[in-house]
């Protein structure tokens, strides 16, 4: 394990995608599973505070920072370790950059996560907010999750229905009981892709909803519509310098509708409907381009905050709160933060 307690990479803003957050108490970097859980392990036996970070794109530091123990998750590798009727079982170390394993799907012709093409992050974090995009979701392949688990000291291999996926959440959200160390997808051994879901998407594609296309024409449809979007992480462009979307879609009570007039929605379960965040957002006086101090609703996403170079986790937040006490008192609906807010509150 290497200890790197010096500036400036102890500045955690080095290892976000907003490029904030102030200073570790330490930072550490585990390459192999078994420094990772050691780290663990050390932390608790210790009573130190432990923040894992991977790809830092779904993590809110505050300015002050963590006065813990931050450990860069760094893990490589994916292994094909079974197939049979049922599909093709590959699995994934943490640490794994996301976007290579879903490109080594599409080269292998293995099908069902080429929509989730150029989703930063790990694919050890997948699972965390049940990673989406395009009509897919992680929860769609997983097939197991492997997690050292503080409580029992040991790793487990959870099944998909003890992982507790729901939209953009699941049992390891706001919970520090599990590290997540592997993550088994089914794929199924296909050139084409899963049945296109997403009505944007099929448009571009010159498909129907429905339709399966070749694995490659999917990966690339999605990466161009998402860096038209500015979700495709590009260090020139501070449009992408954000957490993607900072606010999930609000599921209100379909009542809740006859005040809100022509906004989009979709069914969510029971009497629930699903209402798009962008539109509440832009319709409550926010385009896209809005600025605060150093910080702006991208010029291309109304959902994503950016940080345009000058700003801090303070400024980004202020805006975050203009945008969801607007949205609340022009609709009033509540509108909640996607990433994970460390050492700072909305
Ligand atoms: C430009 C952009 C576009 C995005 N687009 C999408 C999108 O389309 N769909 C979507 O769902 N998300 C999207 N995101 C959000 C983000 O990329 C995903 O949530 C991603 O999975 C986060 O991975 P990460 O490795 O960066 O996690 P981090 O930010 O490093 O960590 C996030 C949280 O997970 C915890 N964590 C990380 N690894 C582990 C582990 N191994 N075990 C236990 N806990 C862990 C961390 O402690 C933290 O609480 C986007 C982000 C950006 C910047």
């Amino acid at each position: 394990m290497t200890d790197t307690p010096s500036a400036p990479e102890r500045f955690l803003s080095a290892y976000t995608t907003l490029r904030l957050g102030g200073p570790a108490g330490t930072v550490t970097t585990a390459v192999h599973t078994d420094e990772a859980v050691g780290a663990v392990q050390s932390a608790a036996a210790a009573g130190r505070r432990l923040l894992v970070l991977a790809g830092g794109s779904n993590v809110v530091i505050g300015d002050d920072g963590f006065d813990g123990e931050v450990l860069l998750l760094r893990t490589r590798g994916v292994e094909v370790v079974g197939e049979d009727a049922s599909g093709v079982l590959v699995r994934v170390a943490a640490g794994e950059p996301w976007d290579d394993f879903v490109a080594y799907a599409v080269t292998s012709g293995l099908s069902g996560v080429e929509c989730l093409s150029g989703i930063p992050g790990a694919a050890g974090s997948t699972p965390i907010q049940n990673v989406g995009a395009y009509g897919q979701e992680v929860a769609h392949t997983i097939a197991a999750v492997h997690a050292y688990d503080r409580q029992a000291g040991a790793i487990r291999v959870m099944t998909p229905e003890e992982c507790g996926f729901g939209y953009r959440t699941s049992v390891f959200k706001h919970d520090d009981r599990y590290l997540v160390t592997a993550v088994d997808f089914r794929l199924s051994r296909s050139g084409e892709s899963a049945p296109i879901r997403y009505a944007e998407l099929a448009r571009s594609l010159g498909a129907e909803a429905g339709d399966r296309v070749p694995l490659r024409q999917a990966r690339d449809t999605v990466l161009k519509l998402r860096a038209g979007k500015g979700m495709v992480l590009d260090p020139e462009d501070r449009d992408t310098w954000s957490v993607g979307s900072f606010f999930t879609n609000p599921v209100v009570p379909a009542g809740l509708l006859a005040g809100i007039g022509e906004a989009p929605h979709w069914p969510a379960g029971e009497g629930l409907v699903k209402l798009p965040a962008a539109w509440l957002i832009e319709h409550a006086g926010f385009p896209k381009g809005f600025a605060g101090d150093g910080v702006a609703i991208s010029g291309k996403h109304t959902l994503a905050l950016t940080n345009r170079g000058s700003g801090t986790t303070a400024a980004l937040l202020d805006l975050a709160r203009t945008i969801r006490d607007g949205v609340r008192a022009r609709y009033g609906v509540e509108l909640h933060p996607e990433p994970v807010l460390v050492g700072c509150e909305l």
